[in-house]
């Protein structure tokens, strides 16, 4: 049977506008990777009627129940108390949970009061889902058959709690197993992507596609249900082989986490080395790499030259290529590339000139202009970038590093640099 779900997020902040609903956010994108759908997101304030009224229409359209905040001492147990009643349940005292709660008090050092201990009334017969993560300790039962599951709102309590308590509840909901496989791309806009996917999309019920889109990079996750991991894993392949050969080069890698993560296993394959001339960049393209564990071995550092003294001294870019052609330019990517290769003595090097904004910059370059290149042994290739100026300073830097790497995995790959 395919569930149908709804989130009621229960909070007044919410319908103000002083918080996003993350927590809905957040558990959706978990509840596609079980393959389960969400139909409705619901907002409702912490008013009594209004409250009763959004169970009563999720009671009547939905099978799965996931209801987020109003669990705390401050609302008056709001959600537990409409829930319980609109599925003709008591809330009981758990003495379990009461300890959990005076021990987490302990823990942090803070006086508890007796309103904290109302936490612990739970509806009778519920199943417990233990927080550990904060006071509210989160519940599900089923009744009339819809499954109901009640989490805290801080997102530092709801995220791992759907996780680790309620995501391993729904599974237990569904026979079989579930698996699934992430596919990343990078060098294709989120709507392109699912324009082309749009008719398949709506055509498949098992295996499920799920689109994401972030800084610049696209992913999709294929999900399947069947009796077994093998059957399950018979669904998926076929669909992740035809989405690869739909989207070609753009596809950098399946269960990946991230591309410098491929471009550092290609180096290692490969038994090359890295380095990196940054400008625009600032380090980050370093940084990334540096973030992985046992990059040492390949990578063997960074210059950020931000100045021009810097490139010419450091990097040896002649000074009339500066003059001439300004430090934005595609002949200074290529001059820094080709110094770092020299300078740090590596097989591939990287590098990136641009203007991250907010301003133009003296040669009246717009925002968003970038260049990044790459120098190898065969030769160096530059890539010109006009990234628009909308996205702020972090994220042209963020999208500008991942065209770098995303040229040194092409290169790792034998592929060309452009489609
Ligand atoms: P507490 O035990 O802290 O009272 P609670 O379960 O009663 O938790 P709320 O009081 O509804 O939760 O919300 C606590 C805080 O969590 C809110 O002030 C808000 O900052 C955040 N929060 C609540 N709901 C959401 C949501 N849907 N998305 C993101 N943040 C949320």
């Amino acid at each position: 049977m395919s569930h149908t779900v709804e989130i009621l997020s229960v909070g007044t902040e919410l319908l103000l506008g002083s918080i996003a609903n993350t927590d809905a956010q957040v558990i959706s994108q978990g509840l596609s990777e079980l393959g389960l759908n969400v139909y409705w997101h619901t907002v409702v304030g912490d008013n009594l009627q209004r409250a009763k009224e959004a169970v009563a229409i999720a009671k009547r359209r939905a099978d799965i129940i996931i209801t987020t905040g109003g669990l705390g001492p401050t609302c008056d147990d709001l959600t537990k108390n409409i829930l319980a009643e609109a599925f003709g349940k008591k809330l009981v005292f758990d003495e379990p949970s009461a300890q959990r709660i005076q021990a987490y008090f302990q823990r942090i050092g803070r006086a508890m009061t007796d309103n904290n201990l109302q936490q612990a009334m739970l509806p009778e017969g519920c199943t417990i889902l233990d927080n550990d993560w904060g006071t509210a300790p989160g519940c599900a039962f089923q009744a009339e058959n819809v499954h109901v599951i009640m989490l805290p709102g801080p997102p530092s309590e709801c995220r791992p709690m759907f996780r680790y308590r309620a995501m391993p509840y729904l599974q237990g909901l569904s026979e079989g197993v579930i698996a699934s496989h992430t596919i990343k791309l990078f060098g294709i806009g989120e709507s392109s992507m699912e324009a082309q996917l749009r008719d398949r999309m709506n055509a498949m019920s098992n295996p499920t596609l799920a689109p994401y889109a972030k800084e610049g990079e696209c992913e999709l996750r294929v999900t399947a249900k069947a009796r077994t991991e093998e059957e399950a894993q018979g669904l998926l392949l076929p669909t992740v082989e035809q989405i690869k050969e739909l989207f070609g080069s753009k596809v950098y890698g399946v269960d990946v986490t991230s591309l410098e993560e491929v471009v550092l296993m290609g180096l290692k394959e490969k038994g090359l080395t890295l380095g990196a001339a940054e400008s625009c960049t600032g380090g980050l393209i370093a940084k990334r790499l540096t973030d992985i564990p046992g990059a040492s071995s390949n990578f063997k550092g960074g210059i950020v030259s931000y100045t021009n003294e810097v490139k010419a001294n450091v990097l040896q870019v002649p000074e009339q290529l500066l003059t001439q052609f300004g430090a934005v330019s595609a002949q200074v990517a290529q001059a820094m590339a080709e110094g770092a290769r020299r300078v740090l003595d590596c097989d591939v090097a990287l590098s990136s000139t641009g203007v991250a904004g907010p301003d133009r910059d003296d040669r009246d370059n717009e925002v968003g202009t970038m260049f990044v290149a790459i120098a190898t042994r065969e030769g160096t290739y530059v890539r010109t970038l006009h990234l628009g100026a909308r996205p702020m300073r972090e994220r042209l830097r963020i999208q500008t590093a991942s065209h770098a790497f995303d040229l040194a995995r092409r290169y790792l790959s034998g592929l060309p640099y452009e489609d």
